[in-house]
């Protein structure tokens, strides 16, 4: 009896696993067909400047409109897309769209764009940037370009140059997610960057964890003295929001001060 439980058990996981595995399949099949049906749209939210208020930029955030399944977010099908090399055809999507967006606005505010490192890397990116920036018009000290430190994790050099090229057409680079990497101060070191974008999981805490409080102070310090400009995500709280402007950051992103939303949603593009 035990035994023929056992069998059982085996049965229902191996009908899991082909479920599991179904849905993946299905799931690429999809992803393949919504870079040519355009199921993809944007949102937008917010960068504030932490002592005005003012609005600093906005970050361009990914959406797919399944037609079944709904609104899938980034963190379910960018890895896949990454698998299927499918990236750098959607990134370029995602990059031509969020120029063309931000050419409409009425304030010429900064846009940054998330980069997967796949995307970065692939051959022709610099030509790739250069010819979406002259065909929108963009002007290209309006775009900042996300990349991660994982980046750097092979091949330094060869990423040091493109980041170098990328600046040249007037482009600012920003470290996103830094911290959760494992050689944050190495690449503070050798990659070229602008801007530095800690964390959200570095903040959560801030309010309440002096320890917490003082590497989140750390950043903010070295980006001070490097002159570059830090951008602390994550910010959900008054509380939050207070302990970061007592320790002289100047930007930061969060649920506290807007929701990522569509384009016609961002106040601030609305004449007053
Ligand atoms: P990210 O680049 O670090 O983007 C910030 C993420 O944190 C966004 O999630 C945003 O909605 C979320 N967030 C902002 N403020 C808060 C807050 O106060 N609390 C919390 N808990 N979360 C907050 P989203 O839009 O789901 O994107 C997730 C990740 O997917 C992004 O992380 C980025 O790595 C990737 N991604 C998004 N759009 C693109 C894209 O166009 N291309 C590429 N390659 N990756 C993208
Ligand atoms: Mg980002
Ligand atoms: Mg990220
Ligand atoms: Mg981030």
């Amino acid at each position: 009896r035990a035994k023929a439980s056992m069998q059982e058990r085996i049965c229902l996981f191996e009908d899991y696993m082909q479920a599991e595995f179904d849905d993946r399949q299905e799931l690429e099949h999809d992803l393949r067909l919504a870079v040519e049906r355009d199921e993809f749209e944007l949102v937008y939210q917010k960068q504030v400047e932490v002592m005005s208020l003012n609005v600093h930029g906005v970050e361009a955030l990914v959406r797919w409109n399944h037609p079944t399944r709904g609104q899938i977010s980034p963190a379910a099908f960018i890895p896949i897309a990454e698998e299927l090399g499918i990236i750098v055809e959607l990134g370029e999507v995602i990059l031509r769209r969020a120029c063309i967006e931000a050419t409409k606005w009425t304030k010429p505010i900064k846009i940054a764009v998330n980069l997967s490192p796949i995307q970065l890397q692939a051959p022709g990116i610099v030509g790739t940037v250069l010819e979406i920036l002259n065909e929108t018009g963009l002007d290209p000290a309006r775009l900042e370009l996300e990349i991660t430190e994982t980046v750097v994790l092979n091949d330094r050099n060869g990423v040091v140059d493109i980041l170098n090229d990328l600046r040249a057409l007037g482009v600012t680079i920003a470290i996103d997610d830094f911290g959760t990497g494992y050689s944050s101060l190495a690449v503070l070191r050798d990659i070229p960057f602008d801007t530095i974008k800690l964390d959200k999981a570095f903040v959560r805490d801030i309010a309440v964890s002096p320890e917490a409080e003082a590497l989140v102070k750390l950043v903010i310090d070295v980006g001070n003295h490097l002159g570059r400009t830090v951008i602390i995500e994550g910010i959900e709280t008054e509380a939050q929001h207070q302990c970061i402007r007592r320790m002289g950051c100047q930007v930061s992103q969060g649920f506290y001060f807007a929701r990522p939303v569509k384009a016609s949603m961002l106040d601030f593009l609305h004449v007053a």
